[in-house]
């Protein structure tokens, strides 16, 4: 399917922004996505702190960027890389044939993490979701939980109660260690938090219609009615090809890279939520941004660079 200068796993915004350096500093590349342009910020409600966009939808982001990214760099959608082996060049089998390259920049960016708790796998597309924006629309009226006191799960109990849900929060601890203008804005809209609590259980059923909840502090165990659980607990690495090159990694699977984004494996470099870090889209184009230009050095060893 091709031979090239470095290939780019993953088209989020890392990826997207690994591309456009590494075209614009003249090497030959190709990004592989094994789905569609975007990342997880596809499925962000709204965005606030992304520089030049003082409110924009996820979905609206990564369209522009993937559209931008596109004058310069192909991306093949769709296509799934499915191992990777070292050698004289790397090798990658993917969903639809082999690729070789001189490098690869990891941007595989990380998943969903489950409660992993009764009921849940089951009643995954029944009333569990993981996408407020995707699956928000259909519990308009509804009452739902939003499980999680992070980021994602704030802008996403602000988001369901915007489209018109009833939202109630649950968390496992007593604060948050989401932002604080987002707890304020929680504060403002008065929406119901049950803080010191976990989920035991989703009722299955044909519908999602109630959850086992306890209370950690007094041990309180109820079953609370709801339509529809929206999970926002974390995030897992995207990290099984940095497995196979023997990348180093920290306990969590998120994989290590140096301040140039450079991993332990020559000509492998990482970027975005797969390479851990503060997983902000503004970390992430910085991110791929570096590694292209990391990549471009180490390739091409420029004059600067020569001793
Ligand atoms: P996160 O910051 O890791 O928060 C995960 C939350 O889920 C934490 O509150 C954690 O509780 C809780 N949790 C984890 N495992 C759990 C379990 N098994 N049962 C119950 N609760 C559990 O994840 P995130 O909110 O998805 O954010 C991921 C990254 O994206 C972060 O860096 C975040 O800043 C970023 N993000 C940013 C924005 C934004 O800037 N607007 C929006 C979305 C996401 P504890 O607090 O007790 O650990």
């Amino acid at each position: 399917m091709g031979d090239f200068d470095v290939i780019i796993v993953g088209a989020g915004p890392a990826g997207l922004s690994a591309g456009i350096y590494a075209i614009r500093a003249g090497l030959e590349c190709v990004i592989l996505e094994k789905g569609v342009p975007g990342g997880q910020v596809l499925t962000s409600p709204l965005i606030e702190n992304y520089p030049g966009f003082a409110e924009v939808a996820g979905m609206k982001l990564m369209e522009t960027m993937a559209e931008h990214a596109k004058r310069y760099v192909e991306i093949r959608e769709g296509e799934e890389v499915l191992r990777v082996r070292s050698g004289e060049r790397f090798e990658l089998s993917t969903t639809s044939g082999k690729y070789t390259s001189k490098a690869i920049i990891i941007a595989t960016g990380s998943s969903h993490r489950k409660l992993g708790v009764p009921g849940e796998e089951g009643m995954t597309g029944k009333g569990v979701s993981y996408c407020a924006t995707c699956d928000g629309f259909f519990y308009k009226g509804k009452e739902v939980v939003v499980v999680g006191g992070g980021n994602t799960a704030l802008t996403d109990a602000l988001y369901l109660i915007s489209i018109g849900c009833g939202v109630t929060i649950i968390h496992r601890r007593d604060g948050f260690r989401a932002d604080r203008h987002l707890q304020e804005s929680v504060k403002q809209h008065k929406i119901p938090v049950m803080f010191d609590t976990v989920v035991d259980e989703i009722v299955e059923g044909k519908q999602v219609s109630g959850i086992r909840i306890r209370n950690l502090k007094t041990g309180a165990v109820k079953t609370k009615p709801v339509d529809g659980v929206f999970v926002a607990v974390g995030e897992l690495p995207s990290s099984q090809l940095a497995a196979e090159l023997g990348l180093e990694m920290d306990p969590g699977g998120f994989i290590t890279v140096d301040r140039a984004f450079r991993t332990n494996v020559p000509f492998v470099y990482a970027a975005g939520d797969v390479s851990g870090g503060i997983r902000q889209i503004v970390a992430a184009v910085h991110g791929g941004a570096a590694a292209a230009l990391s990549c471009f050095e180490d390739l091409m060893n420029p004059y600067y660079r020569r001793t």
